[in-house]
């Protein structure tokens, strides 16, 4: 009886993975194609200040959807596009887009700054600082309003060498480099000393379950962020509770559904809605 179920269970376990293969190198040979084929989007959400009615930022997250497959969220191609090595011309394509969107209006231009999404392999990609230089030139967009997020995995790599000097390129250009999913990876504290790091990204699964553990970590990040003389940024934000918890144990900024969603783009009518959950936390400050 048990062998029986052990061997279906095995059967079962390797048509699944099949099934996956078989999507992912799908996936992996229409990535190929998806910039000319003009088949990726961006979506735009707001980054708001825990410290006053203000937005900083505006997180730019990356849409895909081929006639084949249909929608495919950036969760499953992303990792793909890292294994091929086709991150690093979709990666400049986001980023190019992401500046004209910026200098265009697409972004409201009373949000000071862009926050865009860079994978270690296209970090350490050939010449990736004087090519984020150009781009930036191309749009006339200043450095200062550029921040690049990148994950914890930068810390662990084996060329953290190259990393440290990238990073200090794009630090030195005025470009903000921020730690995206901070407390899900394995850093080496002692990196952030190297490391010309601006933010911690808290990651969303601390946020929205913030029973005692999470609550720690988050405590301890933020106190981390403190000595180094660094911002804070909590992702996944979807309750005012949530908000004004965050807020008091003295995150810098916030971003969430609670302030507003990805968006195809961030115009007048998103500002505000990021601004009205802006001010109930920030008018409840007065009651407590
Ligand atoms: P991330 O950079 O940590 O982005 C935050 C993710 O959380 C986004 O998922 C966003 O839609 C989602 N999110 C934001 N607020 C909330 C909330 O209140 N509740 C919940 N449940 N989720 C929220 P998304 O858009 O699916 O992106 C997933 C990940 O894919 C990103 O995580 C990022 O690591 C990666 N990614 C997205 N675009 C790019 C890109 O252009 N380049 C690279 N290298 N990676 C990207
Ligand atoms: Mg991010
Ligand atoms: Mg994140
Ligand atoms: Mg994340």
């Amino acid at each position: 009886e048990i062998k029986r179920r052990g061997r279906g269970g095995a059967r079962y376990f390797s048509e699944e993975l099949f099934a996956e293969q078989k999507r992912n190198f799908l996936i992996a040979q229409r990535l190929k194609h998806a910039v000319s084929y003009r088949e990726f989007s961006l979506a735009f959400q707001p980054i708001v200040s825990a410290r006053a009615a203000q937005v900083d930022s505006c997180e730019v997250l990356l849409r895909w959807s081929t006639p084949s497959i249909g929608p495919v969220g950036p969760d499953e191609f992303i990792s793909i596009a890292e294994d091929t090595g086709d991150i690093v011309a979709i990666g400049e394509y986001v980023l190019d887009t992401a500046c004209a969107a910026m200098t265009s209006g697409i972004i409201s231009r009373a949000v000071p700054t862009v926050a865009v999404n860079v994978s270690l392999r296209q970090l350490v990609s050939q010449k990736f600082s004087s090519r984020v230089r150009s781009i930036l030139d191309s749009h006339g967009m200043p450095a200062s309003k550029l921040i690049l997020e990148v994950t914890e995995n930068i810390f662990e790599d084996r060329n953290r060498e190259v990393v440290a000097w990238v990073l200090h390129e794009l630090s030195d250009m005025g470009i903000a480099v921020h730690i995206d999913d901070f407390g899900t990876g394995y850093s080496s504290l002692s990196r952030l000393n190297e490391m010309p790091i601006a933010a911690l990204k808290i990651d969303k699964s601390f946020v929205q379950n913030m029973s005692k553990q999470e609550t720690a970590i988050i405590q301890g990040s933020v106190m981390i962020a403190d000595r180094f003389n660094i911002e804070t940024i909590a992702e996944g934000v979807e309750t005012l509770e949530q908000a004004r918890k965050l807020q008091a144990m003295g995150v810098t900024s916030l971003q969430g559904y609670f302030f507003g969603k990805p968006r195809p783009s961030f115009g007048a009518k998103e500002y505000s809605e990021a601004m009205s959950g802006l001010r109930l936390l920030h008018d409840s400050d007065i009651s407590v």
